[in-house]
């Protein structure tokens, strides 16, 4: 069982708050989509025949290639990897790219997921982040997809906005819930060193939203969300009945993937290895003909770790019988000495052999995992 993930690292302008790697550079997709079919076949050993069960294009922003350029990356990809078997195959899609007839294309290359940037139904607050789109056109392409027979819609949210109000959020709740999509992430704004934002914010031109009101709007997304018959299956992560994100779970789950493009970042079960934010760099090291990554073993305290922080956020929880089995038991006496205060405290909760965060564990889920590390 295994994933690919590919990352297409281009943007048409930048969002204020983001800090993932994309570049404005638009002469680049055509060289970049051979470069990534050939680190294709470089790379193939690497998942060791596994089965691949799904399949991830994200961003960057993906839909900024042209259906053209879309359609020679998955057949390319699909003479190397047998994607007979898959089960998921996502591509991440900003509003204002989409248009019916690309994603009727998307779907006869077997793509049946589509993640969307909406990050708010507020047009005043999508500004307020440099998001190109407006709210209209993210209503519209939920539809388009829906006409273009994708299934499986997710989109993304983020609250604790400049000028956002719980008024206002409770709108785009609202909105979201009318269009009922399959899976919906929703994340806290984060303010990372480097971004736009961060500057506005130095400057005190924006303000960042006080921990009340975050906690406030995380609180009125779960009980919406709730009400509306979404699973929260994941801190960030809701969807209806059997729409989980599959291939998020996997990388929950520490399946291994294979991550194709600049930036991309992959595991075989053992190691992560880190291809190079850097797109020039990593066309040139391809077209060479040689591989361009880092690698990382994990420690034993590493794993231990990732292990808590993954598997915590998870509605799953932490297994206790696979800690046991992978840490020994010091590791499993160690984490449930950290654990009981925490259920004492109705933080944490023991159901069968698995532990898991409450209601009131979530909203501070960050302290919990930090005592819970090794
Ligand atoms: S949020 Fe998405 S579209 Fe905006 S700059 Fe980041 S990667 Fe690009």
């Amino acid at each position: 069982m295994a994933g690919i993930y590919v990352h297409i690292p281009f943007c048409k302008t930048r969002c204020s708050y983001c800090d993932f790697y994309s570049t404005l550079e638009s002469e680049l997709p055509e060289r970049y989509v051979s470069a990534v079919a050939a680190e294709g076949r470089l790379r193939q050993q690497e998942l060791d025949g596994e089965n691949v069960l799904t399949a991830y294009v994200g961003g960057g922003t993906p839909s900024q290639l042209t259906l053209e350029q879309m359609q020679r990356l998955v057949h390319r990809l699909n003479d190397t990897f047998d994607l007979s078997n898959i089960q998921e195959f996502t591509v991440e899609v900003n509003p204002d790219d989409v248009s019916t007839r690309y994603i009727e294309g998307l779907a006869k290359l077997g793509v049946n997921r589509i993640s969307m940037g909406v990050q708010s139904f507020v047009d005043s607050e999508l500004r307020a982040i440099g998001r190109r789109h407006t709210a209209l056109q993210a209503i519209k392409a939920v539809d388009d997809m829906r006409q273009a027979g994708i299934t499986n819609v997710s989109i993304d949210l983020i609250f604790g906005l400049p000028g956002q109000t719980l008024q206002s959020w409770e709108a785009s709740l609202m909105q979201a819930v009318k269009l009922r999509p399959d899976h919906i992430s929703a994340y806290a704004l984060s303010y990372e060193p480097g971004t736009r934002l961060w500057l506005q914010r130095e400057r005190g031109e924006v303000q960042e939203a006080p921990e009340e009101l975050s906690i406030s709007m995380y609180d009125m997304l779960t009980q919406v969300l709730k009400n509306a018959g979404y699973e929260h299956y994941e801190i960030s992560n809701f969807a209806l009945p059997h729409r989980h994100s599959r291939h998020n779970s996997s990388y929950w789950a520490g399946t291994p993937y294979l991550g194709l493009g600049a930036s991309a970042h992959s595991f075989d079960g053992m190691v992560r290895r880190y291809n190079p934010a850097d797109i020039r760099g990593y066309i040139t090291a391809i077209e060479r003909g040689e591989t361009c990554y880092e690698t990382e073993s994990l420690t034993w305290q590493e794993k231990y770790d990732e292990m808590v922080m993954v598997r915590l956020r998870t509605a799953h929880g932490i297994d206790l019988d696979e800690m046991e089995r992978s840490f020994g038991k010091p590791a499993l006496e160690h984490f449930m000495q950290e654990a009981r205060p925490h259920l004492h405290n109705g933080r944490l909760m023991r159901t069968d052999n698995r532990m898991s965060l409450t209601a009131d564990g979530i909203m501070v889920s960050d302290a919990i995992i930090r005592d819970l590390m090794w």
